[in-house]
């Protein structure tokens, strides 16, 4: 891998030269090695911190009006930088260059919130809570915080943390995920153009060993963690146990309910985009439709008819629909789930295990696939598929449906289509999921909301940006203030005092 690009730590405002070790990052449409990306463990780790220390000291005193323009500068650069950034996510991740540019200007909505951390930051006010008494809050930042984060949305992932951890005074360490580095050195750079002081934002790429080196510093006050679920919850022990806070958001398996009163043919399009859009590697997928009584027949032979006309290929070239995923395991899990419920007596609609790519033989690539009459135990069903697969379940009845979504362990997000009022309200009130779409498959929050699942879903009690992110990232001080005249003097009472 000598001649390879190396993609190094970013530490105090620089490339780090120490990459003794690396692995490959590979280009999931071809299946060849790109890059090298260095491998921190507690060495790395423990440079950044101790950089992002000194440097949070004066940014956390920063004044608001200079976090915020630093903020506003970065957004700038963020829009500027955008095909950039998009090509080396298509590169690494394999999904289409739109697609990147969409994970970008959804991440942007975070630093737009952070614009305004002047407003939603502010603390409370209470003048004469007892005579002559005043009352104020503030939030102030925890320090050094660390971000952890999933191979599928290599830019808005971390832009869900950083921007909100950066603007309320921390010092933000990222460790992205090892298969697609290559962003978060770009956004690195941009907010050293944009004016933020080295060690707010460094990066130390790794696996495993740079994880834990962050979960057990004793200098790292929170984590924020997202990936799948049994990663998650090692890593809210693990840091619950090192005295820090956390947030870990886990894995998902998002079903969509169709009532026989919807727009089959709305529906079933905006599923397929659910299914399959970025090879089924979000989060925020729709790997189940639930058809309820007659909706079944139309809603299989749509998404039969959408699947057919999906185009795979490289993300990078033009009139792409779907790219790889990401790993040749992650292809063949994908293959052995559609395998083990045909063979189990699941009917393949639309079967994607035997798609070529002509040129990128060696690619990760799987076809769209559309199963049905497919079991509840099958891990076809059950499991976090994370590939282009839409399984369709059929059930009677709106109750039937809500009781099979939740029974999932999972709850991040869940849709409904319907043309009633009725049916949607019932469905969102009693469906036990962090994120509900009405004829919206991706029910993905604007930025200033939070995100985040219940269950299995997210570890924590917060959820991603918005308002529970200033939360997250800070912490909370009440201030009680007199200030007495000459004639007011009286003497201290040995009594708790009460107010008055
Ligand atoms: P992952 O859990 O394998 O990895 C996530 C991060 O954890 C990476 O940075 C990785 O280096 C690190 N990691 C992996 N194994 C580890 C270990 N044994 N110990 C310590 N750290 C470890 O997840 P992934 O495959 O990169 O991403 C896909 C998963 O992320 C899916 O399950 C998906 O649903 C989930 N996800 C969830 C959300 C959400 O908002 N809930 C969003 C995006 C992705």
């Amino acid at each position: 891998m000598t001649d390879l690009p190396i993609i190094r730590h970013w530490i105090n405002g620089a490339e780090d030269d120490s990459a003794a070790r690396t692995q490959p990052v590979y280009d999931p449409a071809t299946g060849e090695v790109i890059a090298a990306v260095a491998l921190g463990g507690p060495d790395a780790v423990a440079r950044a911190v101790s950089v992002a220390q000194a440097a949070q000291k004066d940014w956390g005193v920063a004044s608001l009006a200079r976090r915020t323009q630093v903020m506003f500068a970065f957004r700038q650069l963020l829009v500027e930088h955008a095909e950039e950034i998009a090509e080396v996510i298509s590169a690494q991740h394999g999904k289409t260059v739109p697609d990147a540019l969409g994970e970008i200007a959804r991440g942007r909505e975070t630093v737009e919130f952070a614009c305004g951390i002047a407003q939603a930051s502010r603390g409370e006010f209470s003048a004469n809570a007892s005579t002559g008494v005043d009352v104020h809050s503030s939030r102030y930042p925890l320090g050094v915080v660390a971000g952890i984060t999933p191979f599928n949305f290599p830019a808005m992932v971390p832009l869900w943390m950083h921007p909100i951890a950066i603007a309320t005074g921390n010092a933000f360490i990222l460790k992205p995920s090892e298969r697609d580095p290559g962003a978060s050195n770009l956004v690195a750079r941009l907010y050293q153009e944009a004016g933020l002081p080295d060690g707010i934002f460094q990066v130390v790429h790794g696996g495993k060993d740079a994880v834990d080196a962050l979960l057990t510093h004793p200098d790292i006050a929170a984590v924020s963690f997202v990936g799948s679920t049994p990663i998650a919850r090692y890593i809210q022990r693990t840091a619950i146990e090192h005295g820090k806070r956390v947030q870990a958001l886990g894995g998902a398996n998002n079903h969509a309910v169709v009532m026989p009163d919807a727009d089959i043919a709305f529906a079933a399009g905006q599923i397929a985009a659910g299914s399959f859009g970025s090879a089924g590697e979000r989060c925020m997928a729709v790997p189940v439709a639930v058809a309820v009584g007659a909706a079944a027949e139309p809603l299989v032979a749509a998404l039969r008819a959408e699947a057919e006309k999906i185009t795979v290929g490289p993300g990078n070239r033009v009139g792409t629909d779907m790219g790889p995923v990401i790993t040749p395991q992650a292809r063949e899990r994908v293959i052995e789930f559609i395998t083990e419920a045909v063979d189990g007596g699941a009917e393949a609609v639309v079967d994607g295990r035997g798609l070529v790519v002509p040129g990128h033989e060696k690619g990760f690539f799987v076809g769209p696939s559309v199963l049905r009459k497919v079991r509840p135990t099958m891990r076809a069903y059950c499991d976090e598929v994370f590939g282009p697969m839409c399984v369709v379940m059929e059930v009677d009845t709106l109750e039937e449906a809500l009781d099979l979504v939740n029974s999932s362990p999972y709850g991040n997000g869940a849709a409904i289509f319907t043309s009633t009022g009725e049916a949607a309200r019932t469905f969102a009130e009693n469906v036990q999921a962090g994120m509900v779409g009405v004829n919206v498959p991706i029910p993905v929050p604007v930025g200033y909301y939070s995100f985040g699942g219940w269950k299995d879903s997210l570890f924590g009690d917060h959820h991603a940006h918005g308002p529970e992110g200033v939360r997250f990232y800070t912490r909370n001080k009440v201030i009680t203030t007199r200030w007495p005249h000459v004639e007011q003097h009286q003497d201290a009472s040995m009594h708790f005092p009460g107010s008055n």
